[in-house]
């Protein structure tokens, strides 16, 4: 019997804001259900996913329409943007939601108009690297870069954050070598030179980024505070080879690092039971399984045991990694609670936990965990159903 997790609240300790401008085509649809940005992968192949098959219908019952994209676009769009999120955010019983602006953030609703569109918690997350490449446009000199840097991440939480973020992973991938002040700084005169040339800066220099981000959670140790590093499968912007979270070794183990509460994103696909052992070895790792679920829909179950084969759950998050479109954050709820429910009854068929832990373990995975790492406080406007 799978267990029924639906009366479980969700905290989604890791997603992106909202689209200013909502799809309105099937083309502009199907984009969301792909990390591909290639359009024939869109066009031709992601109506063969398991994802988009299960979307599909799942929102088609949700909206009660045909399953085809023309009619669940002309009921989707029937709603406004607030009326729709908020319809979500109940049916799927998603009670906040942690938020890294840094994705698409010309495009997307900034904090204030989020919080008003999405009608739950919703609580800031800070990128790091796109602060970094403001930084470099701004500043005249190393020190000053350096200046900043260090003042931005000065008492976060009363900065109003609840969570560093590095896509470091996107830029140079996840290898870390040990990278001294004087060799960063080396680095700052050809990075300025781009910066001032095209007014902006996509930065992905390994010798900058190995220097800062391990800087970043020296200091997020020094407040305990956490900070999540994109691992895995992402658009093809990365380099699958180079994401692998084992890379980041130095930070579970060294004394400076090991008050930051390090949380790995999105099952660290395919790495999962990689992940599942990180977890499960380092007090100050925790393993999320967003962006896998839903995007691995037909492979959601085995994601869930890959990590928790090993890991305990009082490691393992929830999230959606959902962006731009309400529908990703219900998705991934429905698709999360139905795996894990699916997961934890097998280890209860197979006598290997009771119902009850079972239960617990559901909880500590959908919110518990998450509310204790980030410091939320869920107790108010947090009712529980029982
Ligand atoms: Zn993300």
């Amino acid at each position: 019997m799978p267990l029924d997790l639906d009366t479980i609240p969700i905290l989604d300790h890791h997603c992106h804001s909202l689209y200013r401008a909502q799809p309105q085509t099937t083309d502009e649809w199907r984009k969301f259900f792909t990390e591909s940005y290639y359009p024939e992968i869109a066009r031709d192949h992601v109506p063969y996913t398991i994802f988009y098959q299960w979307a599909q219908r799942a929102l088609a019952h949700f909206y009660g329409c045909a399953a085809n994209d023309d009619a669940i676009l002309e009921k989707r769009n029937a709603y406004g943007l607030a009326e729709l999120t908020q319809k979500i955010n109940a049916d799927a019983n998603i009670q906040a939601w942690l938020v890294d602006y840094g994705y698409s953030t010309t495009h997307t609703f900034g904090h204030d108009e989020l919080k008003n569109i999405a009608g739950v918690r919703v609580e800031k997350v800070l990128r790091l690297e796109v602060m970094l490449e403001q930084f470099i446009v701004q500043a005249n000199a190393f020190d000053a870069v350096h200046d900043l840097f260090d003042n931005a991440l000065h008492d976060l939480r009363g900065k109003g954050y609840v969570s560093l973020k590095s896509i470091m992973a996107y830029r140079t991938g996840l290898q870390i070598q040990p990278t001294t002040h004087a060799q960063a700084r080396a680095e700052f005169a050809a990075l300025k030179e781009r910066a001032t040339r095209d007014g902006k800066l996509r930065l992905a220099n390994q010798t900058f980024l190995n220097y800062f981000i391990p800087r970043a959670v020296e200091i997020a140790a020094r407040q305990e505070f956490p900070i999540q590093f994109h691992t895995g499968f992402g658009d093809p912007d990365l380099d699958l080879a180079q994401v692998n979270p084992a890379f980041l070794r130095p930070l579970f183990e060294e004394e400076k690092y090991r008050g930051a509460k390090i949380v790995l994103l999105h099952a660290a696909y395919p790495y999962a039971r990689t992940l599942g052992y990180l977890a499960a070895v380092y007090p100050n790792v925790y393993a999320d399984f967003g962006l896998a679920i839903p995007f691995v829909a037909g492979d959601a179950r085995a994601v869930l045991r890959d990590v928790l084969g090993l890991a305990p759950a009082s490691k393992v998050l929830y999230s959606s990694d959902a962006f731009h479109i309400p529908e990703l954050y219900w998705l991934g709820a429905k698709l999360g609670r139905r795996a894990l429910g699916d997961v934890l009854a097998e280890y209860v068929a197979d006598d290997l936990i009771t119902g009850d832990a079972a239960r617990e373990m559901a909880e500590l995975m959908l919110w518990r965990n998450a509310a204790r790492v980030y410091g939320v406080n869920l107790a108010r406007g947090f009712a529980l159903q029982t």
